[in-house]
Formats: C-alpha cells, structure tokens, sequence
C-alpha cells in the first residue's frame, strides 16, 4: 500500500522554506526554498527540487500567499490523493505545547496570545498557516513547536532570577528552541552507538544561523542555551547571544538608542556578524581567517570559546556523558569549528581525531572523538523529515 506524504511548511519573515515528506521512506519527493517575500518589491523567488533537478521560478507577487499559492499546485501534482496533511514548524509554544498538535482555532489562538514572546518568528508562521489553510481547506494541518521539546526542564533550569509575578502573569521564563532537532539528533547519536535513548545522556550543539546547546538525558531535554527567546545563549550569525543584561541601559543612557534599535543590534548586526565586520557565513569567515583577517579570527574564537564554555555549563544537567552531538550547517560542515570548541573542553575528557573530524563533512556522520575520549558525534538534522514523522504520528497514520 502506498504511504501518506506530509507538506512541511517553515515560514520565515521572509522565506517560506518546503518539503513534500513520505514520512515512512523518509523520502523527499520535491522541497525547497521561496525567499526575498514580503520586501514589497518583485523580487520573490521560488527554487526547488525534485528528482535531483534543480529549478527556479521568479514570483509575480512577493507575499507568503503567493508563493504558497505558486507552489501548492506542484506539491498537488505529485501528491495526488496521498497528501494526508501539512506539517508546520511554529516557533514558540509557550507553555500551552509539550508536543505537536492539530491546529484547531484553539491551538491558533494560543500560537497567537505566544506572538509577544516570539514577535521576531510566530508572526511568520501564523502567515504561512493561514495561507495553507485557505488553500488547503480539507486538509489538517499540524503545528510542531520548536519549544515543546523543551517543556521537560526543570524548574530550576527554566526560571529567571526574577520577581515569581512576571513568570506568572507575564510568561517570563525559559522555553528554549530547535527542539525537533536537539530531540532528532540524540535519538539518532543513541542508535548509532547501540545505546537506547531512554538509557543514556547526551549534549548536543544546533550550529545553523541560530545556534544552541542542549543537555539530554534518556530522551528528555533537561537544559538548553536559548531561554524565553531565541536572542539567550551562544553566538549566532547575527545574533550576540548572552550580554550584560545592563547594556540595553547603557545604550539608552549613553548613545539615546530606542528599544527597537536595540532590539535590531542584538538581533540582526551582532553575533559572528558584528564581531568580523564581515559576514554572518562561517564559510567565508573560515576563508577571510585563512588570508588573515583579523576580525574573522577573532569571530570564529569567540564562537568556539563560548560554545565550549556553553557545553560545560549544561554538563551540570547530565549524570553521566555517554556522547556529545554536533549538528546545523557548521556543526556538520566546520571541522575548524568542532576542532576549536573540543580543545577547551579536555576537563570532559573530549578529545578530537583529526582525521575523522575531518572527513565529517557535507551530510557524513560518524564518530570524531580520539581514542579513550568520550564520543563526539557529528549527526545532520533532519527537521523539515521529523516534522512530517510527528505531523503523521498526530494524525495516527504513522
Ligand atoms: P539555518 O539555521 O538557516 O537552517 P544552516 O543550518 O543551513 O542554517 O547553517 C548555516 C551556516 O552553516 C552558515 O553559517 C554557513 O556558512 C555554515 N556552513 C555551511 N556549510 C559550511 C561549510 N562547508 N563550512 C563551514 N560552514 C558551513
């Protein structure tokens, strides 16, 4: 009998990023990428894939609906009758999600009252749920929540050092994020050394253009780097990750900046981006280091240090170390990166093997750790597949 296939949907500001999943094969019969949307101009392009053939196709109107409605017909003509749902990354959950759900109007209302935690991201995906619900009337649709993964930390580890009253009434706490892929990743690190997920711990790092760290064991997030919003934690393309809390004073006290332009610098011009004057791409900054740009080298240092420094502190959250997991676009790609961090976290007994580390690259996992160290994993995530494997799994057909 054939299987059922899920339409993921990832809808950015500015990009909707698609898969048509066979959830049982994991399988990836087209998925791609509309970008540049919602800039008001023409600019929004569609690119996909599908039987290893790559194409692009200009948008004649650059909004989320139109590329959704522009790329749903070919989704359609593949899928035929076996398309059984749509799966849809949604950023914060709050505290109402510990898994995914069918969006029913009180799941949208709760996805919306979450819009002032995450105004940077739930926004985005509100867009992109309701555009595939008006074109997709019949269909259920799934929301699968970054944060929901994370809803097992203990109250220790998710509560700010601040009056009960804003936790409370206001939600100010720590939810943390990249939940499908901490989750994904360490299941996958315990089948590929033979131990059962329910029975081992694990410290995993998401390297994308978000960045975060994770401490889990036997299957359940006890802390991770990022707190009420994706901004807390490790250096980020564009991100800063952790400053000074009173920064936001100084700047208002000393340069006259509003909360927006704040909001903006540590959002959007700080991270690896700020700190090189350069890019937020570790390919070129790897590249600018190697012809001795000194803010690129200062950039990847800073970055290595303070995940190293990040991956110690989670330690706390772990009774024993059987393996730490690198994912995301530089964790699978950055041997530089995964060398770097691993040497300030020899008190772990993490030691690197060049030649593996290495050769782990584009999409190859393995084991990277010297003889006698603990493991060091790299593992590409697969959200966009377990996105589809919980949206099938929520509709019992999986
Ligand atoms: P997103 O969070 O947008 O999904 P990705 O997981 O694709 O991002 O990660 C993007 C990051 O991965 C970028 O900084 C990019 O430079 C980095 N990256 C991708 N390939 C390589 C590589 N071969 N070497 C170093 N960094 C890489």
């Amino acid at each position: 009998m054939e299987q059922g296939l899920v339409l993921v949907i990832n809808c950015g500001s500015s990009s909707i990023k698609f898969a048509l999943v066979d959830p049982s094969q994991n399988d990836f019969l087209i998925s791609g990428l509309a970008e540049r949307l919602a800039t008001n101009n023409d600019e929004g392009l569609l690119h996909w894939q599908q039987n290893g053939q790559k194409n692009t196709q200009a948008l004649a109107v650059s909004t989320h609906h139109a590329a959704l409605a522009t790329l749903l017909p070919k989704v359609q003509a593949i899928a035929g009758s076996r398309l059984i749902g749509v799966g849809h990354r949604v950023v914060h959950g709050g505290e109402h999600f510990s898994s995914a759900q069918i969006i029913t109007p009180a799941v949208l209302h709760a996805i919306r009252i979450t819009v002032q935690l995450a105004p940077l991201h739930n926004p985005a995906n509100l867009l992109g749920i309701e555009a595939a619900q008006t074109l997709f009337p019949d269909l259920a649709h799934v929301a699968v929540f970054d944060t929901a993964f994370h809803q097992t930390l203990p109250e220790h580890a998710y509560r700010y050092a601040l009056p009960e009253m804003l936790y409370r009434d206001y939600g100010v706490r720590r939810y943390g994020f990249h939940g499908t892929s901490h989750q994904y990743v360490s299941q996958h690190a315990a089948e590929m050394t033979g131990l059962a997920v329910r029975n081992s711990c694990w410290l995993t790092a998401h390297l994308g253009n978000g960045c975060s760290t994770a401490a889990i064991v036997n299957g359940e997030s006890r802390d991770t780097s990022m707190g009420m919003t994706p901004l807390e934690g490790l250096v980020m393309g564009t991100r800063s990750g952790d400053v000074d809390p009173n920064l936001h004073g100084y700047l208002a006290r000393t340069l006259g900046w509003n909360l927006e332009k704040i909001d903006q610098l540590l959002n959007h011009e700080s991270g690896l981006l700020g700190l090189s004057g350069l890019t937020n791409d570790m390919r070129t900054l790897e590249q600018a280091r190697l012809n001795g740009h000194t803010g690129a080298t200062l950039a990847i240092e800073v970055f290595c240090y303070r995940l190293a420094k990040s991956l110690a502190a989670l330690s706390c959250a772990l009774p024993q170390l059987d393996g730490m997991v690198f994912t995301g676009g530089i964790g699978e790609n950055s041997a530089l990166v995964r060398e770097k961090t691993i040497a300030h976290l020899h008190l772990l007994n993490l030691y690197i093997n060049p030649a593996a580390n290495a050769a782990c690259v584009h999409g190859k996992a393995g084991a990277i750790q010297a003889e006698g160290s603990v493991r060091i994993l790299v593992v590409p995530t697969d959200e966009e597949g377990q996105i589809a494997r919980d949206t099938a799994t929520v509709l019992n057909k999986y």
